[in-house]
Order: structure tokens, then sequence, then C-alpha cells
């Protein structure tokens, strides 16, 4: 990371949620930080996401009243998400950034980015078809 010094708490919520593919929630991200550094508190975890999440090293996806997850690929990129377990996993849809511009208009917004999120059930919760 350039330029950047971070401290070894906000090092250690860094690294959980670079090295999962799994867009952690806080309390999954707590768990996993505290294995690095048993004396962590979840206010310190919480208040390093904050931190993360302003310098731009994470993105924060928050999907209405259940807990927020935590992405660590800041290229553009888009989602599905299970219904049924939470599964949240990385896909690429570039055909959605191209409705941008139909988007803004509509809108009348100055837009900033266009995400596509499948909402669905994954694989493991289909069963065996
Ligand atoms: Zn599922
Ligand atoms: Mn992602």
């Amino acid at each position: 990371m350039k330029g950047t010094k971070l401290t070894p708490q906000r090092e250690a919520v860094y690294e959980v949620i670079r090295e999962r593919a799994d867009h952690p929630t806080a309390s999954d991200i707590f768990e996993a930080a505290r294995k690095r550094l048993p004396g962590i508190s979840y206010a310190t975890v919480y208040n390093s996401l904050r931190y993360l999440k302003e310098a731009g090293l994470v993105h924060e996806i928050s999907f209405g009243d259940s807990a927020s997850r935590y992405d660590g690929v800041m290229e553009r990129h888009d989602h599905a998400i299970c219904n049924q377990c939470g599964k949240l996993v990385d896909l690429d849809m570039p055909e959605a950034a191209k409705l941008m511009p139909a988007a803004a208009q509509k809108s009348r917004f100055r837009p900033q980015s266009v995400h596509f999120t499948l909402r669905g059930v994954c694989p493991d919760c289909c069963g065996p078809q």
C-alpha cells in the first residue's frame, strides 16, 4: 500500500478484508481480527472500518436494515447475493456501466457509478437439481 501507514489494528482489519472473498460483516471481521490481535475490541474494528472506507481502501456494501458487508476490491464490479444464506459473490457486468448515461438522464443526477446486484438463491441453497 503506497504512502499509507496503518496502525496495527487498522492493518489487521484491512488484511482480513483483503484475504477473504466473501465480503464479511463487521462481526465476521472482528472474529477474524481478534485471532491476529487478541486484544482488539469491537469498537476499534468498527472505527478502523470507517477509517479504511474514508481512506478509499475498502467499500461498504449496505443493504437496508441488514448488516453491511465489506469489500477490499476497489475496481468497479458487480455482485450477486443469496436471499437465503446471504452469500455475496463478485461478478463483472461491464454492460451495467453502459446504462449510466440513460440513468443519469432519467434521474437528472450527475452520475458517479453504477452497480448491478443480482438477488436470488445461490447454487448451495438451490440444492441438487
Ligand atoms: Zn445461499
Ligand atoms: Mn465485491
